[in-house]
């Protein structure tokens, strides 16, 4: 899968991205990471690419023809040749409060594409304009404003590529952690057996996988009971699961 993020601070989000986990899966060629800087398409003589907002108010707006002129940069990067009329337009995410709020079924769904471009907002934001033609999806991280969203396509990026086969070493791993099924995992433990005095759940040191698993399932939905009872309506029990929950919720 081929990321492609248009940014005023490229090396923000490559030099965020390039470690651990994510920065392997790029050195193995099993994603790219393409950061275009918007600023290198101004026309400007200072390189600006805000001005201010018609209508008065605080802040400044970034311009709408930077942006489109780095979109059709990285558009005809991704079809090269066939670059033209009928060429591929993957899906443009801008990153903005003024979106539905990112989870992990957005996260695999956005996993099955080929190349997915991230826009990158500062300031007060950017020019509407421009957003009518490019952008196929708004997406927010949360209820909360930050200055740019380079952050917010990184938490993306790395939700999205860890997704993707071959990234994370076992890939069961992320087929069993929290969310996957409207449930939060359930607790983990490592070394030492005891710790601070605290043991490590006889349970776990059974060697009875069934039994394990059994465990590991009741303590997944008391976790979610506890912590984020909104999950549970949509989380995939069985019948002995949903009797469990019933006498927890009574
Ligand atoms: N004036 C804008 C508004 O009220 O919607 C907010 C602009 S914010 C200061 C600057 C940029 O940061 C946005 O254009 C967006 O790209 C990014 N941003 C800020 N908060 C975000 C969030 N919660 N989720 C995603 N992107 C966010």
């Amino acid at each position: 899968m081929n990321f492609h993020v248009l940014t005023l601070f490229p090396e923000m989000v490559s030099q965020g991205l390039n470690t651990s986990i994510i920065g392997r899966a790029i050195d193995k060629g099993l994603i790219t990471l393409n950061t275009v800087n918007i600023r290198e398409f101004s026309k400007d003589k200072h390189k600006r690419v805000d001005d201010y907002p018609y209508g008065g108010g605080a802040g400044m707006v970034i311009q709408a023809e930077p942006v489109y002129d780095s979109y059709s940069y990285v558009i005809d990067q991704i079809n090269g040749k066939n670059a033209g009329k009928d060429c591929k337009k993957p899906r443009v995410i801008y990153v903005t409060p003024q979106g539905p709020i990112f989870n992990q079924g957005m996260a695999k769904e956005l996993s099955q594409e080929e190349d997915l471009i991230f826009l990158c907002g500062h300031y007060e934001g950017i020019d509407e304009r421009v957003l009518e033609m490019i952008v196929t999806d708004y997406i927010s991280i949360g209820d909360y404003i930050l200055t740019g969203g380079e952050l917010p396509a990184m938490v993306m990026i790395d939700a999205i590529a860890r997704l993707i086969p071959g990234v994370l070493n076992n890939e069961v791993s992320s087929e069993f952690e929290s969310l996957h099924d409207n449930l939060l995992e359930y607790p983990q433990y490592t070394r030492p057996e005891v710790f601070h005095g605290r043991r490590v759940p006889d349970i776990l040191l059974s060697g009875h996988h069934a039994k394990i698993e059994e465990w590991r399932r009741e303590q997944a939905i008391l976790r979610t009971f506890e912590r984020r009872p909104d999950l549970l309506p949509n989380a995939n029990l069985s019948k002995k699961e949903q009797e469990y929950l019933q006498r927890l919720q009574q």
